[in-house]
């Protein structure tokens, strides 16, 4: 972090965060950084909010691998992409001094759809039926057909997605040092004429997932992006698989994924 100076903050804009906000700045400044108007210019991102403004300021900020991003919680409770609090720079302040800060590497998906578009996730993506119908999806590994899902959808998702939506639909958490991507069901049917692999799956990095959607009048489904709908309308083919690119966050010496998993889940 030594070597880099120029800092924007993305934030929406309310009374108590200016406060704070600037109380902030003032100390980065007396630091030695320099805050900037534009992302373009700046080599530390710094989001103010929760962990969906955290996924909204790495979108809007086109997902940079040569900058670091830093979470700033603006309540009184740190998540999992906010590793400080607005209201204490001193933490900060303190942990850059006394050479405290490391930096994170997480892993992210890219998704392409049909050959032409392509998106990033730093969560996960997910599809789903848009109407009351099984949903079908030939789901291959590289070029394996390894399943054809019926049910409401599936959610591909990052391992630091691993303990957001992935954990509620009982996938598993996932130590973002693996660079992998966790594939799990969401309502999937299973009887004796129709099988899927029925629990979680995780591939490595060199696997590309592709989904190719049944034509029974599901071509129409509901895909999202972390905290973001896409509007496309109708999609054939979804390729999935990690991108070479990775974000860079900072985080204090004692603050792991292990110690959020601990602080919110346990
Ligand atoms: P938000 O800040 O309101 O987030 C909602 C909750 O999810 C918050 O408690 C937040 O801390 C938590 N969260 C977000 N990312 C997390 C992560 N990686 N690990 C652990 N907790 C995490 O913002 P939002 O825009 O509503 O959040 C979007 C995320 O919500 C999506 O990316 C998806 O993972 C999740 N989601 C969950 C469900 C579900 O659990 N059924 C359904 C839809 C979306």
């Amino acid at each position: 972090m030594a070597d880099r100076k120029n800092i924007y903050f993305y934030y929406k804009e309310t009374e108590k965060i200016h406060k704070d906000l600037n109380n902030l700045m003032n100390q980065m400044a007396e630091n030695g950084f320099k805050v900037v108007n534009s992302a373009k210019d700046a080599n530390i991102i710094a989001s103010i909010g929760g962990d969906g403004d955290f996924l909204q300021c790495i979108r809007r900020t086109g997902f940079r691998d040569d900058c670091l991003y830093a979470g700033f919680s603006n309540t009184d409770q740190l998540s999992f992409y906010c590793d400080f609090y607005l209201d204490h720079p001193e933490t900060i302040m303190d942990a850059i001094h006394n050479q405290q800060m490391k930096v994170r590497r997480y892993p992210i998906i890219e998704v392409t759809i049909d050959d032409e578009l392509s998106y990033l996730c730093i969560n996960e993506f997910s599809i789903q039926s848009a109407i009351v119908k099984t949903f079908i999806l030939d789901v291959y590994i590289n070029n394996l057909q390894l399943e054809t899902f019926r049910g409401d959808g599936l959610v591909i998702s990052t391992p630091t997605g691993s303990t957001a939506y992935n954990k509620s639909v009982h996938g598993a958490v996932v130590d973002p040092k693996l660079a992998c991507m966790q594939i799990t069901e969401l309502g999937s049917l299973n009887n004796n004429r129709y099988r899927t692999l029925g629990s979680p799956f995780i591939v490595s990095a060199d696997k590309t997932v592709t989904l190719i959607v049944g034509k029974e009048g599901n071509e129409h489904p509901i895909m999202a992006i972390d905290n973001e709908a896409l509007s496309i309308r109708q999609v054939e083919k979804i390729q999935i698989k990690l991108s070479d690119k990775k974000i860079k966050t900072v985080k204090l010496k004692d603050n792991t994924f292990w110690h959020k998993v601990k602080r919110t889940f346990l």
